[in-house]
């Protein structure tokens, strides 16, 4: 779905992150998405247009000058999936020069990701996966969850589900130039904001 398979298209990258996953992380949102759960509240991040492009070395040299204070990588979306074999390309430097942890979060189902042209290669590089369709009516956001159809699934012994309980469900970033971001699995209700 991307322009070239070798490049990433990325929404939004938050350096440091305390309510995407255990620690402090730095968050990639992907930019498309044609999963079309319905309530979802990332809809800007649909579609496959927006956001800016990036190949797989610069992504990572961009996100690398965080792995000082960063114990790890959140993707999120958008669909990291869509972009399967730039994504590998992107988690093999991860992997081969850094000691950080990957948490996904997709829209497909687990039984779905195996199936995907890259999905199996994903999830080498990846610790949790947490998978599933976002269904409004059964609405959670709480550790990591969105909905409670979601399944969470823990590859590798780096976190387990007591540590995404501790994961605060929002937070609020004021960025040096004074930019005011809220992120979080339950960013609106958290911090009383209007959507
Ligand atoms: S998979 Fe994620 S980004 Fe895509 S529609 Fe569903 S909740 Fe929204």
């Amino acid at each position: 779905m991307n322009v070239r398979e070798d490049l990433l298209r990325v929404h939004h990258i938050e350096p440091l992150s305390r309510a995407n996953g255990p620690g402090m992380r730095t968050v990639i949102w992907f930019q498309g998405c044609s999963l079309g759960c319905p309530g979802c509240f990332n809809p800007q991040t649909h579609p496959f247009e927006g956001g800016r492009l990036w190949t797989a070395e610069r992504l990572f040299r961009k996100v690398k000058r965080y792995s000082t204070l960063s114990e790890g990588l959140t993707l999120s979306g958008g669909e990291p999936l869509q972009q399967g074999e730039a994504l590998v390309s992107f988690l093999a430097r991860v992997r081969r020069q850094t000691s950080w942890s990957v948490i996904m979060l997709t829209g497909y189902a687990w039984e779905e990701i195996g199936a995907l042209p890259w999905g199996s290669a994903v999830l080498g590089y990846v610790d949790v996966v947490i998978a599933g369709r976002y269904q409004a009516r059964q609405r959670l956001a709480r550790g990591l969850v969105g909905s409670a159809n979601k399944t969470l699934h823990f590859l590798t012994s780096r976190y387990t589900l007591a540590d995404l309980m501790q994961v605060p469900e929002a937070e609020v970033i004021i960025t040096p130039e004074g930019q005011v971001r809220v992120t979080g699995v339950d960013p609106v209700h958290r911090v009383g904001l209007q959507r």
